[in-house]
């Protein structure tokens, strides 16, 4: 195997991580490489259950419309079977009551599809997909322990196994290799065993905590909403949650806080917690509901990105993807959309390529791009919390968070402003939309909340 000049064609790439990242990076290299392993330490489940290596799968996962539409791209039919699988579609404005601290949104019919899937749907229904391109093949319950090569190329990558195909096989050669490890990528302990030096992280940590618990939708349910997403911060609690409803009848509920007022996973402290909100909509939802889960946690919440610069000196076969390169705070709801778009992006770089050489700079660069708006959003937003720890805010960030704070009261009088708002925030816009004339008239014009619009009706619950 001649690493770099190897023919495309003829060529073997290992994906570490079979998470979203890693299937969709297969699926994209399935179309131009003669082999794809996928190299995964969990066994992974036959169905939509959680399994150990995606701890967050336990949370509610939004997925973003163009995250959605990019899936679509290039899974074809996948709409469909996660609809056909029970998961409800949205409108996203029309739906999905959402309340920011100003008072709730405008409700009207956007035409902006949301899909509400558990993230371990998601996940099985891409998986079930990759599947059936016949040179993707996964070696399941098999952990990637470092890789083999030098400073300027990767050759593979070192494995541990205790049963399976690589039992007592310690390498998996490579011609390219890509780091679809997560927000907890080893990586930089890898390219230090390698003699590089790892590239330099940026940190914004607002340190949110999560605590989620799944329900049975109460029988004669009846409300003018599908979903709620309650939003914390000043003039009330800074305390959020969300409401979604999943295939199989199931509601997930998600109470978000940041730093002493993260919430716990203790049962007794859920509803009450959930009672601290701005508003008792999802506390009153919940109260008679049955539960079908415990309660877990999450704390793997802070924006981290790894800075690969025009001229890093890193082996120039080795790709990084998904959150093993830039996570973000999930409150945004952008991993599962970046995830898919640099899965798409890999794509374009190979396409009408008839080699390997160059595809690190090209693909990190490009993606690096593409991510900067979404890091840019969260970490203004992030920057002027107050229990955030990083690079203080900047004058412009805080003046970016005071015109968002404008934006948003809009959001509660002006339906044109919460559709602007809705599609920057599902990356079918660029932020700069939101400085558009009328968009900024309305925000610049009106103080305070909307006419106090009243929280959507509910009916039927006991
Ligand atoms: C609490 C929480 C809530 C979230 N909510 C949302 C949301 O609402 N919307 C959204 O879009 N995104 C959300 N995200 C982000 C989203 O989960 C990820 O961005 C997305 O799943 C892409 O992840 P990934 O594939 O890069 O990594 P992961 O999904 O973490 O997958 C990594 C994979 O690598 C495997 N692995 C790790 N190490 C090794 C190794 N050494 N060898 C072999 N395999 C290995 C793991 O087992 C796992 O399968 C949330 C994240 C968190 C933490």
């Amino acid at each position: 195997m001649t690493t770099l000049k190897a023919g495309l064609g003829d060529a073997q790439a290992v994906v570490i991580g079979g998470g979203l990242a890693g299937l969709l990076t297969a699926r994209v290299l399935a179309q131009h490489v003669a082999r794809v392993v996928v190299v995964e330490q969990d066994r992974l489940p036959e169905g939509p259950v959680p399994r150990r290596g995606v701890p967050q799968s336990t949370h509610v996962h939004g997925l973003g419309v163009r995250g959605l539409r990019t899936l679509e791209r290039l899974l074809p039919g996948f709409t469909g079977e996660l609809t056909g699988a029970g998961a409800p579609m949205l409108d996203l404005a029309g739906d999905l009551a959402m309340r920011n601290p100003h008072g709730w949104a405008a409700v009207f019919p956007s035409g902006l599809g949301f899909v509400c899937a558990s993230r371990p749907l998601v996940e099985w229904t891409v998986r079930r997909m990759v599947r059936t391109a016949p040179n993707i093949v996964f070696h399941e319950g098999t952990r990637v322990t470092g890789l083999t090569g030098n400073t300027s190329a990767v050759t593979g990558v070192r494995l541990h196994t205790t049963e399976g195909p690589d039992h007592d096989r310690p390498t998996l050669t490579a011609d390219l290799v890509v780091d679809a490890t997560g927000r907890g990528s080893p990586v930089d302990t890898w390219l230090e065993q390698l003699g590089c030096v790892p590239p330099p992280k940026e940190v914004i940590d607002p340190h949110i905590g999560y605590a989620s618990r799944i329900y049975r939708v109460p029988e004669g349910h009846r409300a003018a909403w599908q979903a709620c997403y309650i939003q914390g911060g000043p003039p009330g609690p800074h305390r959020g949650g969300v409401l979604a409803p999943l295939e199989g009848g199931r509601w997930i509920v998600t109470l978000i806080g940041s730093g002493a007022d993260r919430p716990s996973t203790r049962e007794p402290d859920f509803l009450p917690y959930a009672r601290g909100l701005a508003d008792p909509l999802i506390a009153d939802s919940i109260a008679h509901a049955e539960p079908l889960t415990g309660i877990t946690g999450s704390h793997a919440t802070s924006n981290r990105r790894r800075l690969i610069r025009p001229g890093a000196r890193l082996p120039g076969n080795l790709l990084l993807t998904g959150d093993a390169l830039c996570c973000f705070n999930p409150v945004y709801g952008q991993g599962m959309t970046a995830a898919a778009l640099g899965a798409a992006l890999l794509g374009e770089c190979l396409t009408g390529r008839p080699e390997l050489s160059g595809i690190s700079p090209r693909y990190h660069s490009r993606l690096t791009t593409l991510t900067n708006s979404f890091w840019d959003m969260a970490a203004a937003a992030d920057n002027v919390l107050p229990d955030t720890e990083g690079t203080p805010p900047s004058w412009s960030q805080r003046v970016a968070s005071r015109y968002m704070d404008r934006v948003q009261a809009a959001c509660t009088r002006d339906p044109r402003v919460h559709l602007t708002f809705l599609e920057v925030l599902h990356s079918l816009r660029p932020p700069s939309s939101l400085l558009a004339p009328g968009i900024a008239l309305s925000a610049l014009a009106g103080r305070g909340a909307g006419q106090g619009r009243p929280a959507p009706a509910t009916s039927g619950t006991p």
